[in-house]
């Protein structure tokens, strides 16, 4: 692997090297009125970007995952019932997640390559008079499978049953890169981490809780120690973290969230647009296929593009890597072998992912895929060339 080649999987993203060098300092004493410097401006800046005027940030050191666990841990109790749509093999993991924890799952199976289907939540909700279920989780871009879901439908879903369920939303590859609304679209939970839309590496859980998040915590029965939300708040009180906080990483997040706000948090969901739909008419040009099933599903920070049947997608990925050094992303899952992902989130130009496009056009002709050199490029380019900034 060359590491002068941008990647274009999916996560870790790559890093602007002001960010990388933001991550690179000396050590500070933790307990001191410096952190807090760092800190404040940090969970006020991810604030902003969740698009909520009073939500309650906890950054945790950990990844994504860990912010899910967060999630539960802190607002609910072994044998508290939750809905989830399985759609992908991220909301498959929060679902195992939440079994793990003795939680009792109500499971919606959706076709992979579709969204969450908010009518079947709105049908569930409305049968539960009794109100048993304490969350709806909701996977607003399935990673796995290029798949953006509707999270105002789910709001409108809940609203219509007039049911009291908090909604968590799985935010970790849409956050920073596409319009996220945690007031606007009554989040309770939303669930991230710093090496997708925040271009760091892995390394930080950034979570938001509601209020009444925050207060289901009360009664929550589920243990938590390193992830409860209480004693991070008590430390931050105290410009502090319960334990040693991973400073670089903040210092680089405090940055990677000025970068943003400098270039615009609308300017930086319209650049992840277009950059994504000049590799959708690559995939066109090429005569592929989305897994995403219809346009208003497509995902603007990941694309999955089915292959032919009988021919291993897997290989575009492996041949990339041992002939280019260039990394793309496999098929998760039940699309593993019929798919392969090109990750467009984070810091990126029309010219790296012009890059990206041209190695997979090298991989699929070089496996002896019916492509023409060039094709995908030049529909991205024609794209690109007639929407750029003059
Ligand atoms: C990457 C990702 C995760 C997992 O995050 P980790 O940081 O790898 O733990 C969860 N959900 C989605 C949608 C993701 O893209």
């Amino acid at each position: 692997m060359s590491f002068q080649n941008p990647v274009f999987i999916p996560g870790p993203t790559n890093m602007p090297e002001a960010v990388r060098l933001a991550c690179y300092m000396p050590t500070i004493d933790h307990r001191s009125p410096i952190f807090g410097t760092i800190l404040h401006p940090c969970l006020d800046g991810v604030r902003r970007v969740l698009k909520s005027e009073s939500a309650h940030i906890f950054i945790f050191p950990s990844t994504g995952t860990g912010g899910w666990e967060t999630a539960m841990t802190n607002t609910l109790s072994a044998g508290d019932k939750v809905l989830a749509a399985r759609n992908g093999m991220f909301s498959h993991r929060w679902i195992d997640m939440c079994q793990r924890h003795h939680l009792d799952v109500q499971v919606v199976e959706t076709p992979w390559g579709q969204g969450i289907p908010a009518d079947k939540y709105e049908e569930i909700l409305k049968a539960d008079t009794a109100h048993t279920i304490k969350v709806v989780l909701a996977t607003h871009n399935e990673t796995a499978t290029g798949v953006k879901s509707d999270i105002a439908a789910v709001r409108r879903a809940l609203d219509a049953a007039g049911h009291p369920a908090m909604l968590f939303v799985d935010g970790v590859s849409s956050i920073g890169s596409m319009d996220f609304r945690f007031d606007e679209w009554g989040i309770d939970v939303a669930v991230t981490g710093s090496q997708k839309g925040f271009m760091l590496p892995a390394g930080l859980a950034i979570v938001g809780f509601s209020d009444k998040a925050i207060a289901a915590g009360k009664t929550a029965g589920l243990p938590r120690t390193f992830f409860d939300v209480t004693d991070m708040q008590k430390g931050y009180n105290n410009n502090a973290f319960p334990y040693t906080p991973p400073v670089g990483l903040m210092n680089g997040l405090k940055l990677a969230l000025e970068m943003i706000e400098a270039e615009g948090l609308e300017n930086v969901f319209t650049r992840h647009t277009r950059i994504a739909t000049g590799v959708r008419h690559a995939v066109d040009a090429w005569g592929l296929k989305l897994c995403a099933a219809s346009p208003d599903l497509y995902s603007d920070s990941v694309s999955a593009i089915l292959t032919p049947e009988g021919f291993n997608a897997t290989d575009i990925v492996t041949r990339a890597d041992n002939v280019y050094g260039v990394a793309f992303g496999v098929g998760l899952g039940e699309v593993a072998g019929k798919a392969f992902r090109i990750g467009h989130l984070g810091s990126l130009t029309d010219v790296m992912v012009l890059s990206g496009l041209a190695t997979a056009e090298m991989c699929m002709v070089d496996l002896g895929m019916d492509i023409k050199l060039g094709s995908g490029v030049a529909a991205a380019q024609e794209y690109y060339r007639t929407t750029a900034k003059t």
